[in-house]
């Protein structure tokens, strides 16, 4: 295997425990790998960080509820008066032996979980029906998925038979003192003034259910913390990136500030 880039070109990311080296062990395996946390705890940029540690090109796709599977496999195209066939971002990882990313794909249309089982077995295949080829997916290929189990959509889950053909990772907030960490390299403000940002996180997330739908994400406070050591007052970087994210209504924000005055006061 040739690493044309390696480690040292990886975008920083801090594990929360040993999710690095199970990636590290499905994809030696050619296995897939499903990411379960809620949005903006760092599945993303795990993801980039360790596709440059394998040194494997990556194709992110952000599903969507337009997501078909044309789109992932590819179709034709008129290119100056010519029909062509171009590849979409699956078909190519598959080819090169690359890692395909599919970001919340519980939101994708129906048809794509049907692309993804002949992929997801041993048989590692993807049949591109209208072109008539079957690639058998190149060394290296892995197909990881993220998706968000919080959101209470009974539509939006994934079926058990799509489900359990991923190895499975779950995803939290980091612990407060990994979360100091990351916020404090993220943003460049110093860990003595993140520290009180990341107790305030961990109030907010401790509502969820109650008033707020989702908890404050480790993304909402590097952008609160941006916000402060680039020299915004902190309770109007608070208000702006902690607070108007998660609610619109008055009287919930209400309280969720009275729960900043506590923490700070
Ligand atoms: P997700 O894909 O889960 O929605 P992201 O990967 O986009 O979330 O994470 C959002 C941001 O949070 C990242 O851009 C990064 O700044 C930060 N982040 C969260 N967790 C980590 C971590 N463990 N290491 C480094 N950065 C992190």
């Amino acid at each position: 295997m040739t690493h044309a880039k390696g480690a040292a070109d990886a975008p920083f990311y801090l594990p929360q425990s040993d999710e690095c080296t199970v990636f590290e062990a499905a994809h030696e395996n050619g296995l897939p790998v499903l990411l379960k946390g809620p949005t903006g705890c760092g599945k993303t940029r795990f993801v980039s960080h360790m596709a440059e540690r394998l040194g494997r090109q990556l194709y992110t796709v952000a599903c969507h509820d337009d997501l078909a599977a044309a789109d992932l496999i590819g179709r034709y195209l008129l290119k100056g008066g010519e029909t062509v066939w171009v590849d979409g971002p699956l078909t190519r990882a598959v080819r090169e032996g690359a890692i395909c990313y599919l970001d919340e794909v519980v939101e994708a249309r129906k048809d794509v979980t049907v692309v993804l089982h002949p992929l997801t077995d041993d048989r590692r295949i993807l049949p591109i029906d209208r072109t008539g080829e079957e690639l058998v997916a190149a060394a290296g290929f892995m197909l990881v998925a993220s998706y968000n189990p919080g959101y209470q959509n009974i539509l939006k889950t994934l079926k058990p038979s799509t489900r359990q053909r991923f190895i499975s990772v779950e995803f939290g907030f980091p612990r407060p003192d990994l979360e100091i960490r990351v916020v404090a390299q993220e943003s460049g403000l110093d860990e003595d003034r993140v520290r009180v940002l990341v107790r305030l996180a961990g109030k907010l997330r401790a509502l969820k259910g109650q008033d707020i739908e989702e908890g404050v994400s480790t993304r909402l406070v590097v952008y609160a913390a941006t916000l402060i050591r680039q020299g915004m007052g902190i309770e109007r970087a608070i208000l702006a990136a902690m607070i108007e994210p998660l609610t619109d209504d008055e009287d919930v924000k209400r309280g969720l500030l009275d729960l900043v005055t506590a923490v700070f006061g």
